[in-house]
């Protein structure tokens, strides 16, 4: 299950209760590396702490290699249309530079609770079709007992996504997209999908498509 992942910090940022004993060493001490688990949420969350987690070989911190143990998991919530599932995430801790790595299946987002498929839903209904944000968010819900991202919740997206447009414009050639109106459209289509934009969004970037730059 377990498949295309990559070394490259997805993102990373100091953890106060892990700064002090590192404290002489380079930021970050915490990173989030996204993977591509090949499944989708619901599979994710019904495997538990039995998914296939990848194996980080070189430290993205101390470049040390094979020298990461396992550092048990935490749980965190990821929203999708349909349900709330909680999933496990893998933790890492380097016995060399002592960073903590989070393992995150692509289909989440650091941070954010809604799937990388409803944000950028959400994001596409804006910048693509031009809907308000109320009409984003009633074209999101599908119904009154289904999970949705209100109104203050999209304009947060669109405001965060407004510092990462042009570095998505910059990776749309190299995907083999034409120029477009849509940039985040043509990133998504030349990926594939939603989630696998989400994936080499971090590759490419190092960083996540709603993280703070
Ligand atoms: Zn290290």
């Amino acid at each position: 299950m377990a498949s295309g992942w990559s070394d490259c910090a997805a993102q990373g940022r100091v953890k106060r209760k892990d700064a002090a004993p590192f404290a002489d060493r380079a930021f970050p001490v915490w990173m989030v590396i996204l993977f591509c688990p090949s499944i989708a949420a619901q599979e994710y969350y019904s495997h538990g702490k039995q998914n296939l987690f990848p194996t980080l070989h070189t430290c993205p911190r101390c470049h040390a290699r094979d020298s990461f143990w396992l550092n048990g998991f935490y749980q965190r919530n990821v929203i999708t249309e349909s349900a709330t599932y909680r999933i496990y995430v893998r933790r890492l801790r380097c016995k060399r530079c002592g960073v903590s790595v989070s393992m995150l299946p692509s289909f989440a987002l650091p941070r954010y609770q809604y799937a990388a498929h409803v944000v950028i839903a959400a994001l596409l209904l804006r910048l693509a079709h031009g809907l308000s944000l109320m009409g984003a968010a009633l074209t999101l819900k599908l119904s009154d007992s289904a999970p949705s991202p209100s109104i203050p919740l999209i304009a947060h997206y669109h405001h965060r996504f407004s510092d990462h447009e042009k570095l998505v414009e910059i990776m749309t050639p190299a995907l083999g997209a034409e120029a477009a109106s849509c940039p985040l459209a043509k990133a998504v289509a030349g990926c594939g999908s939603p989630v696998a934009f989400n994936l080499k969004y971090s590759e490419i970037h190092g960083t996540t498509f709603l993280a703070r730059i």
